[in-house]
C-alpha cells in the first residue's frame, strides 16, 4: 500500500549494473602476460573503446614508442604526464609522475607552468585535477571509456534521492556526507554543499572522526568495503551500519532503522579489489608459511581482518619497500601495481594474492595509441579529449577537498 509517508520517498528502479562493471574481467587471464599489442588487436577484446583513426591502431609499440617520446619533446615544459599506479608499464614509463589518483592531483595544481596536463588514469581523476588545477590548464583523459565501475556506482540522481530521503528522515544537518575521491565531480559537489568532506584511503579514518566528532551520523559514498572497513576500525559495529541500496524504496530500509544507523554505506564496490577472498589468503600462508599479507582497504572486511596489514597503494608500495630483504608479500591490489612492485623489489618474494591476472579493465584502456593520439594533437594545436568541470560543481567540490586537506 502506498501511503503519504512512502509516496514521498525513492520509487522502486530496475537495477542497472555499470557497463565498466559488466567489462571488468575482460583482460583477464589464467597467463602471466599482460605484454601491449596494437590496439587493433586489443580492440577485438570487446570492450567498449573510445574509437581513434586507422593510424594509431596499426602503430606498433615500436613506433608508437618513437612518436610519442617526439611528441613529448616538442611540448617541453608546458606539459606535464600524470600516470596512476595501476597502469600498465607502456604507460608509466613515460609519466613525468606517478601516485595515487590524490598525489597526482595535488602534483597537477603544483605545475602551473604545465598549459596541458595529460592524465593516465581514470575519468573521475582527470575530473579531480580538473577541479585542482589552474584556470589556463587543460586536463586531457586519453580514452573518455576509461571510467570506474566504483564510480559509476553511485548516480548523481541515485545519490540526490538518498540524500533527500535522508534529510527528510533525520532532518537537515542531521547527516553529513562523505565520499571517497574515486566518485565523480557531481557526487564531490553533494557532499561540498552538504557540510561533507572527500576522503582518500589514507585519511578515511580521520574523515569519519571528524564527522563523528560533530556527533552526525555519516553517509559514506560509494565504496561499502572503504566505509565498513574503516567505522570497524573506529570500533563502530556492523549492526549500527546500513547498507543503502538505490534500487530499493528508502535503500530498503525503514524510517526506525535508517534513525538508529550510525553509518549508512553506499551500495558500491571495487571489482578489482572484490575479487580477493579469504582462501587465497589461507593458500598464501600454507604455501609460504612466511608470508606477510597486505591488501587494500576496498577489498571485503573479511579480507582485510585476515590480512596483516591493510592500507592506501602509497601505504602498500611504501611497506613492501621498506621491508627487509628476503621476506615474502602476497599482496591484494590492482595487478599492474603488484607486478611493479615485484619488478621494483628484486630482494624479496612478492606475489598477487589472485592467480589469474585481472587488471583494472578501465584502467587498461589506457593505451600507448590514445596517449600519443592526444600528445600528436596538442602538437596540431588541438586539445582532443579535455574533461572540463562546470564551475559550479568544481567551487562545490572544492569545499569538500579543502574540508579534506585540512584534516592533514
Ligand atoms: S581499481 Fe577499482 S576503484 Fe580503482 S579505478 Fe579500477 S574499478 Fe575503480
Amino acid at each position: 500500500m502506498v501511503t503519504a509517508e512512502s509516496a514521498k520517498t525513492t520509487p522502486n528502479k530496475m537495477p542497472v549494473i555499470p557497463i565498466t562493471e559488466i567489462e571488468q574481467s575482460a583482460f583477464c587471464s589464467t597467463e602471466d602476460d599482460l605484454e601491449t599489442k596494437t590496439l587493433e588487436k586489443e580492440f577485438e577484446i570487446g570492450v567498449n573503446w573510445q574509437k581513434i583513426p586507422i593510424s594509431y591502431l596499426r602503430a606498433t609499440p615500436e613506433e608508437l614508442d618513437s612518436r610519442i617520446h617526439q611528441a613529448k619533446n616538442k611540448l617541453g615544459n608546458r606539459l606535464v604526464v600524470l600516470g596512476h599506479h595501476y597502469q600498465r608499464n607502456e604507460i608509466i614509463r613515460y609519466a613525468d609522475y606517478r601516485g595515487d589518483s590524490f598525489k597526482l592531483s595535488q602534483y597537477a595544481a603544483s605545475q602551473p607552468k604545465s598549459d596541458f596536463i595529460i592524465f593516465c588514469g581514470v575519468h573521475f581523476m582527470a575530473e579531480t585535477a580538473d577541479i585542482l588545477s589552474g584556470d589556463h590548464q587543460s586536463v586531457i583523459l586519453p580514452n573518455l571509456t576509461a571510467g570506474c565501475s566504483m564510480a559509476d556506482m553511485a548516480q548523481i540522481d541515485d545519490v540526490m534521492d538518498c540524500w533527500d530521503d535522508l534529510t527528510d528522515v533525520l532532518g537537515q544537518g542531521g547527516i553529513i556526507p562523505i565520499t571517497y575521491m574515486n566518485s565523480t565531480a557531481a557526487i564531490k559537489a553533494l557532499c561540498g554543499r552538504g557540510g561533507g568532506i572527500v576522503c582518500t584511503s589514507s585519511n578515511a579514518t580521520a574523515a569519519f572522526e571528524w564527522a563523528l566528532g560533530q556527533g552526525q551520523k555519516i553517509l559514506f559514498l560509494p565504496d561499502q568495503h572503504l566505509g565498513r572497513n574503516t567505522a570497524h576500525k573506529l570500533g563502530i559495529g556492523l549492526e549500527e551500519t546500513l547498507v543503502w541500496n538505490p534500487f530499493k524504496p528508502m535503500g530498503g530500509h525503514s524510517r526506525e532503522a535508517l534513525s538508529n544507523a550510525k553509518v549508512i554505506l553506499w551500495q558500491g564496490h571495487c571489482s578489482v579489489h572484490t575479487r580477493f577472498n579469504v582462501s587465497q589468503i589461507e593458500k598464501a600462508r600454507t604455501d609460504h608459511p612466511k608470508v606477510s599479507v597486505i591488501v587494500h582497504p576496498e577489498c571485503t572486511m573479511e579480507v582485510v581482518k585476515a590480512a596483516d596489514f591493510n592500507g592506501s597503494t602509497e601505504f602498500i608500495i611504501k611497506t613492501v619497500s621498506e621491508a627487509p630483504a628476503g621476506t615474502t608479500w602476497a599482496i591484494g591490489t590492482e595487478i599492474s601495481l603488484v607486478n611493479r612492485i615485484a619488478q621494483e623489489n628484486p630482494d624479496k618474494t612478492v606475489f598477487c594474492l589472485d592467480s589469474v591476472v585481472c587488471p583494472c579493465s578501465t584502467m587498461y584502456r589506457i593505451h600507448p595509441a590514445y596517449l600519443s593520439w592526444v600528445l600528436d594533437g596538442l602538437n596540431e594545436g588541438v586539445v582532443v579529449n579535455q574533461i572540463q568541470v562546470d564551475n559550479e560543481t568544481k567551487n562545490e567540490a572544492r569545499l569538500a577537498l579543502d574540508r579534506m586537506l585540512a584534516l592533514v
